[in-house]
């Protein structure tokens, strides 16, 4: 069986060695020797001034929303997964979407300011695949308003744009730490901000307000993550350059092997240093994708519709059309890809996919 992703795991002496730190500590939680070394070597490794572990990729959203969205519209992308738009509605956010690039994937910022009102608070985009948003373009726009902008960079654990990291841009990134993400702690994530003040509410409001243990600096909730976790995350971070290189060369095949005269793939934003961390294709209709899908899984293959549907669709969004992202949504595949998977293996695919 060919998924379409597959967990890294490092060597388990690796892991239980991290692990038996924490026995060791007899401290599992509340930020102890783990977590905040993971910390230390992720922010050099990153090159970055501050950042929080959290317990997943989803919370450093609700906690940048709460702060920074203040109950009005938040300008947001269609093309994403649904933690983007689930957590906008979870903070009683409205979404306010707006179609996406064509061949980027990533919010069309042509688009952002018409969709703009007095109640417009944020612009929540995603660097959809990794794939930066145009930073320069929102940045502009934003000022222009004075919005937050919170970037979804949970695809983009190492991407570098502008020759520094994709997480330095926006007044917060956050990224996810999920097993099938490309740097994982098992469940986890991480949020980024530059603004002392803002590192300051969102480092409070990630553990219930606490300010020693009996005061408070404002409303918080639970978002740390484990010692246990971090074990993972400590085992995992020095394999991360092997990961990425593996990444690469899976996608160097997929860029050799596969006929592009009628699939379209993504197209990476200039100046960016991509992470390998998906491989979607874009067929010419939703009738091919369907056949070449049941033909993949006959062979036991399974690569995943990503994303599907267009988020403007859900029930529980009154969404306007969004003619691009949803015809992009019904034609799109990411095809397997992860550290060990076998040239004959991607051969085969290809093969199937060009017939
Ligand atoms: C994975 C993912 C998330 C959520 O991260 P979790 O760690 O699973 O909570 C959010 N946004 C996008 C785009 C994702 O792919």
């Amino acid at each position: 069986m060919i998924p379409v992703t597959q967990t890294f795991l490092p060597p388990i002496d690796e892991y239980q060695a991290q692990v038996q730190r924490a026995f060791d500590n007899r401290w599992l939680t509340n930020r102890g020797e783990l977590v905040k070394e993971l910390e230390e070597k992720l922010k050099s490794y990153l090159s970055v001034d501050w950042l929080t572990i959290t317990n997943n990729g989803t919370i450093p959203l609700q906690i940048a929303i709460k702060l920074l969205g203040k109950g009005g519209e938040i300008i947001t992308t269609p093309f994403s997964y649904v933690a983007t738009t689930a957590s906008i509605v979870w903070e009683n956010c409205t979404p306010v979407f707006v179609d996406i690039h064509p061949e980027y994937l990533t919010i069309d910022e042509t688009k952002i300011e018409q969709a703009i009102t007095e109640k417009t608070t944020c612009i929540l985009a995603t660097h959809v695949f990794g794939n930066p948003c145009h930073i320069e373009a929102i940045e502009i726009i934003a000022k222009k308003y004075g919005l937050s902008v919170i970037y979804d960079a949970a695809h983009s654990f190492g991407v570098n744009y502008n020759d520094q990291s994709i997480f330095n841009y926006g007044d917060v990134s956050t990224c996810s730490f999920h097993a099938t993400k490309l740097f994982h702690t098992g469940e986890g994530g991480v949020m980024f901000a530059k603004d002392k003040d803002l590192q300051h509410k969102l480092f409070y409001a990630h553990n219930f307000g606490h300010n020693g243990p009996l005061a408070f600096h404002g409303l918080g909730i639970n978002a740390k993550i484990s010692e246990l976790q971090a074990a993972m995350g400590l085992a995992v971070f020095p394999y991360i350059e092997t990961i990425i290189k593996e990444r690469k060369y899976v996608v160097e095949q997929y860029d050799k092997l596969l006929d592009f005269s009628k699939i379209q793939k993504l197209k990476i934003r200039a100046n960016t240093e991509w992470n390998y961390s998906y491989y979607p294709i874009i067929f010419e209709t939703e009738t091919t994708l369907l056949k070449v899908q049941e033909v993949l899984n006959q062979k036991e293959i399974f690569p995943r519709r990503y994303f599907y549907p267009s988020l403007n669709t859900i029930e529980y969004v009154k969404g306007q059309s969004m003619p691009i992202s949803e015809d992009i949504a019904s034609r799109i595949m990411c095809l397997p890809l992860y550290v060990g998977l076998e040239l004959d293996k991607i051969e085969e695919i290809c093969s199937l996919i060009n017939e």
